[in-house]
């Protein structure tokens, strides 16, 4: 189950996640940062280092940002050419 970035990340972008990714499976885009979920290890390091508590593990992403699964995928899918 990969982690995702959500909403609060948007306009902080403080990138505190991928100082400690040990995989860097997770993307700076225009807004906001996001995550590769195939590249993803689930190590969980990231999420209590960020400020907003943007990141959650995909089945805990609350209902109001649950649009954010499909964006972190697609995005970093983007970046990365798969
Ligand atoms: S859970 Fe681990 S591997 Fe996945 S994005 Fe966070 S730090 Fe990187
Ligand atoms: S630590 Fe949080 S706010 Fe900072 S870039 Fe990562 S997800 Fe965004």
């Amino acid at each position: 189950m990969p982690y995702v970035v959500t909403e609060p990340c948007i306009g902080v972008k403080d990138k505190s996640c991928m100082t400690v990714c040990p995989v860097d499976c997770i993307y700076e885009i225009d807004k906001m940062v996001v995550i590769h979920p195939d590249e993803c290890i689930d190590c969980g390091l990231c999420e209590p280092e960020c400020p907003v508590t943007a990141i959650f593990v995909d089945t805990d992403v609350p209902d109001q940002w649950a649009e954010f699964v499909e964006l972190n995928r697609r995005e970093a899918a983007a970046k990365t050419g798969g």
